[in-house]
């Protein structure tokens, strides 16, 4: 069915999940990292890009917080890029595995695969696949330039972020080695760990990573810049890995109540997908018990809702003045 949709009530729509959301209280800063504990739970932000260009910021916005496991998004594209979406399933796979994002066990079950580009594993593994190989400043420009790309503006390392997580990653390094043993990370893997600890520690804003959002939702061509970023091939297989495994292990639960994949990262922030439509981001830093921001979930689930929008719908969804 056609659905057409003033941009003045997607603007009413963000703006009322927005008011909807804020004063929850509930959840908790991410512990596990220093640096992330300390930051201020008020903040709150909310993006919306359409595939036209257009941008709704409601709140916090431009301020910076720690991407984390949100980067998992822009390297998988980049080693779909640079090895195709079928060397990413083979050399990782595109599997959920129902378990924490940093479970060990899980490549153990899955017969040592690392499963996705989105859980710890399958994220190291892909920062192991980026070219050129053996050159941490050469894939480390490659990894960073892509994010720039996909979000229209660079993003920045949080240094303090950086060394918070480099001092604590014990379970990541563990990870690494582990994959190493089952020849699953292609690179050396000291480097390949720190490439990954290093792209969770970038600042990024909700501004940016809705424009990132809407890149994807836009088949790879950035609707601000303008500039092809990735071949439309690419983003029916990143929107399938975000819509699978995106939301830890309650990704099932998400994507049945909010109809909208998105993939979301200990920082507190949000990044959503609706194919040919928008791109949506949020932020606030308490988390829920699976690790997801529990008023940025709120919030793009309420826009979803009062739009009647969803993946799963088979509406035709035109966004007009
Ligand atoms: N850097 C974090 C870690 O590896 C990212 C976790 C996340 O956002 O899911 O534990």
């Amino acid at each position: 069915m056609d659905k057409t949709i003033s941009i003045a009530r997607v603007r009413q729509a963000a703006r009322d999940a927005y008011d909807a959301a804020k004063n929850l209280s509930g959840g908790a800063n991410a512990n596990y990292i220093p640096y992330l504990a300390n930051i201020d739970s008020d903040l709150f932000g909310l993006s919306v890009t359409l595939v036209d260009g257009t941008s709704i910021s409601i709140g916090d916005t431009s301020y910076k917080f720690g991407i984390e496991s949100v980067s998992k998004v822009p390297t998988a594209i980049l080693a779909m890029i640079q090895h195709s979406p079928e060397g990413v399933l083979e050399k990782i796979g595109a599997d959920a595995t129902g378990l924490p994002f940093n479970s060990i066990f899980a490549i153990l079950l899955e017969n040592d695969h690392p499963s996705t580009p989105l859980v710890n594993a399958g994220a190291i593994s892909a920062c192991s696949m980026i070219e050129p190989k053996g050159d941490s400043d050469a894939k480390w420009k490659a990894i960073t330039d892509n994010i720039a790309a996909l979000c229209g503006s660079a993003p920045e390392l949080i240094d303090e972020l950086y060394k918070s997580e480099s001092s604590t990653n014990f379970n990541n390094r563990a990870i690494a080695w582990l994959l190493k043993n089952y020849s699953r990370i292609y690179d050396d893997v000291d480097m390949s760990l720190d490439l990954y600890t290093r792209q969770c520690s970038l600042g990024i804003t909700s501004d940016q990573l809705a424009v990132m959002a809407a890149t994807i939702a836009n088949g790879g061509l950035n609707p601000l810049t303008k500039t092809r970023v990735f071949d439309p091939e690419i983003a029916p297989k990143i929107t399938t890995l975000i819509a699978t495994v995106g939301f830890y292990q309650n990704t099932g639960d998400w994507l049945y109540t909010s109809g909208i994949p998105a993939k979301s990262g200990v920082g507190g922030g949000v990044l959503g997908v609706l194919p040919g439509v928008l791109g949506i981001a949020a932020f606030a830093p308490p988390l829920d018990g699976a690790g997801n921001s529990v008023k940025a979930q709120a919030a793009v689930k309420a826009f979803m809702q009062s739009l009647g929008l969803g993946i799963m719908n088979g509406d035709r969804v035109i966004i007009q003045n």
